[in-house]
């Protein structure tokens, strides 16, 4: 694999020696890429406008299991699909919420009230992780209910926490019990630096919050503990995973593989995408190369994984990193049968 990887770059190259000019030539002819994508990141998140991709249609309310009630966001978006995915767990009246939907929405507060029509109430809620389509909701719904219960959150490592919500921060393995049913905290960082999953018991049954979705791919914030993450859900081996947007991924063992292969798949990319190229590449030279598929919508989030990959491969000792956010291949001194290459 790797000396594939390092095959080819095996002359010393005219763009060594092309100073800083290039680069930033790259830096100015990226500038109307990122305005396009800028713009239209703000636009779909101002007036909330659904993706363009094709979702599968998911009911406001939904009984998946004895156990679990899925209840929609109503919160549709390209970054939240069709809306965030919000569960209410318990055999009886006492129910424990996982994740909250986003402030404001009195629509998705409506479609709580009546899953909970039953006289069920809820007494605890799991927060998989920081950003506002998960947490946004918890003020509305205590309202709601009309008391404090607990919040149970992992402590976030690199800024505060909302100080808006009295959180019980909590360690890895903190269980939780309600109503017939055992919840695990797991700790799967990576999509951020303070993501929980949760783990039903009685059901094997991992809800994956954002590490994993139901349709797309996630974005995340730190490439390595995001992989260690995805090879820790192949370990629990769950029956289903129940994800923080889309439909329930019914067979976790090939969506997880999925997920780390499309990872390196996309790492291959970066690499022979700079292999490919006559000088050096910016981060959204490599995003246009090689995401061809996405809505301009998402373009932002792509350049950031790609970003992520690329801070990878420089601590990797495979990629240079070089003024204006440009990249070149490491040059590899010696050709892949190890002999030094003829000029
Ligand atoms: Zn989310």
């Amino acid at each position: 694999m790797l000396s594939a990887t390092f095959r080819s770059v095996c002359f010393p190259s005219p763009t060594n020696h092309h100073h800083a000019i290039v680069p930033m030539l790259s830096l100015l002819r990226n500038l109307p890429d990122y305005a396009y994508a800028g713009a239209a990141y703000f636009f779909s998140k101002t007036f909330h406008r659904p993706s363009m991709v094709k979702l599968t249609p998911l009911e406001d309310i939904t009984v998946l299991t004895p156990l679990v009630t899925r209840v929609l966001g109503q919160n549709a978006g390209p970054f939240t699909l069709q809306g965030t995915n919000t569960y209410l767990v318990g055999a009886g009246k006492r129910k424990i919420l996982i994740d909250a939907g986003e402030p404001n929405i009195e629509s998705y507060i409506e479609t709580l009230k009546k899953a909970l029509s039953d006289g069920s109430t809820i007494d605890g809620i799991i927060a998989t992780h920081w950003h506002g389509d998960h947490v946004g909701g918890i003020p509305d719904v205590l309202k709601l209910i009309g008391k404090e219960v607990p919040v149970y959150k992992y402590k976030r490592l690199e800024a505060a926490d909302d100080p808006k919500v009295n959180y019980t921060f909590s360690d890895d393995n903190t269980v939780i019990k309600t109503d017939g049913a055992t919840l695990k905290l797991i700790y799967t960082p990576g999509h951020t630096t303070d993501h929980f999953s949760v783990y039903l018991e009685e059901e094997n049954i991992l809800f994956s919050g954002d590490c994993i979705l139901g349709e797309g791919t996630a974005i995340f914030e730190d490439l390595h503990t995001y992989m260690d993450s995805l090879n820790k859900y192949l370990e629990i081996k769950a029956a289903r995973i129940f994800p923080g947007h889309g439909p329930v991924v019914e067979d976790p063992h090939s969506k997880i593989n999925e997920y780390i292969e499309h990872r390196l798949k996309r790492e291959r990319q970066i690499i022979a995408s700079l292999r490919e190229s006559a000088s050096p590449l910016s981060t959204m030279d490599i995003v246009n190369s090689i995401y061809t598929d996405i809505p301009i919508t998402v373009k932002l989030a792509a350049v950031a994984n790609v970003k992520h990959h690329l801070t990878k491969l420089v601590k990797d000792g495979q990629v240079t990193a070089l003024p204006y956010d440009t990249y070149s291949l490491v040059v590899s001194t010696t050709t892949e049968s190890g002999e030094r290459p003829s000029l």
